[in-house]
């Protein structure tokens, strides 16, 4: 299996000189089966030059596997140029939104109004379909299996482990640990609330777990989260946590803030590792970086 980092900025794309080493775009991750097939994690800006990459595999299949809806994750989807050449194939999966009732279907409906972008999805050449997800049922993809299971951010979004042969990898999405919102003062709904957060955060190490690489939400430090509770997005800190309670091989800490330069960014990782030193067997940790290959 191989995984290709795209996009691994959060919220809105920042090209310039202060981003140039880690990269400007949002959210895309291309992994590759053994076989070849081609599953894409989120639809950022990312995935436009991702794209670019896939002329010569024409006709091609592409699985586009949304995490969640937010524009970061899908704003480069109108980009993606297999849409537009006849003999290829997207397939499109993600889940339904609870809110509206409408499902993944939807997603290039909304995105392709003609007032907000100058070609219709019926005039789009690929062959499309959709599919919407349930949790934690598994959906094959020739030689991969990609389970989905929800996390916690302020919409339905779902994390996706993807395995092949024996190798894997999990991509968070955006993902804010879950808190209890009771304080002890309230001692019946705290401890009902705990229950709850405990079966939840069981769920989500039961597909993490053993996984070779991780791919988390590390948005925020801890000071910056302290303003930022409820905005959906994990910290460096959580995210160390999470990939060793997991026993994950490797961490790559991704959705990096827009406004953070490169030096800022390496340096608040180094402040991370400096507060969560390795121990034998530990995870790995590594920023997320566009442009980074990792083969398993
Ligand atoms: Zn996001
Ligand atoms: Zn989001």
């Amino acid at each position: 299996m191989k995984i290709k980092f795209w996009g691994v900025r959060g919220s809105i794309a920042s090209p310039g000189p202060a981003t140039v080493k880690y990269g400007g775009n949002t959210t895309c991750i291309e992994v590759r089966s053994d076989a070849g097939e081609l599953i894409i994690l989120d639809a950022g800006t990312g995935i436009f030059p991702l794209s670019q990459s896939l002329f010569s595999e024409f006709p091609l299949t592409s699985n586009i596997f949304n995490t969640h809806t937010h524009w970061d994750h899908i704003q480069g989807l109108p980009f993606f140029i297999p849409f537009f050449v006849p003999g290829n194939t997207v397939k499109i999966h993600g889940a339904a939104d609870p809110v509206s009732q409408k499902g993944i279907s939807e997603i290039l409906t909304t995105q392709l109004q003609y007032r907000f972008f100058p070609i219709r999805e019926a005039e789009l050449k690929a062959d499309i379909e959709y599919f919407s997800l349930k949790e934690e049922e598994k959906i094959i993809i020739g030689d991969a299996v990609v389970t989905p299971v929800m996390m916690n951010h302020p919409v339905i979004n779902f994390g996706y482990r993807v395995e092949c042969n024996g190798k894997s990898v999990f991509f968070t999405g955006d993902h804010e640990p879950l808190r209890n919102i009771y304080t002890v003062d309230e001692p019946e709904e705290y401890a009902e609330y705990q229950a709850i957060m405990a079966e939840k955060n069981k769920s989500i190490m039961d597909v993490i777990n053993g996984v070779d690489v991780l791919i988390a939400d590390t948005s925020y430090t801890p000071d910056e989260y302290m303003q930022k509770i409820g905005w959906g997005h994990g910290t460096f800190d959580t995210s160390i946590q999470m990939a060793k309670e997991a026993k994950a091989k490797t961490l790559y800490c991704t959705h990096h803030e827009p406004t953070r330069s490169d030096n800022a960014l390496e340096a608040v990782f180094a402040e991370a590792l400096a507060r969560n030193p390795r121990h034998d067997g530990d995870p790995e940790y590594f920023l997320a970086q566009e442009g980074l290959e990792i083969e398993l």
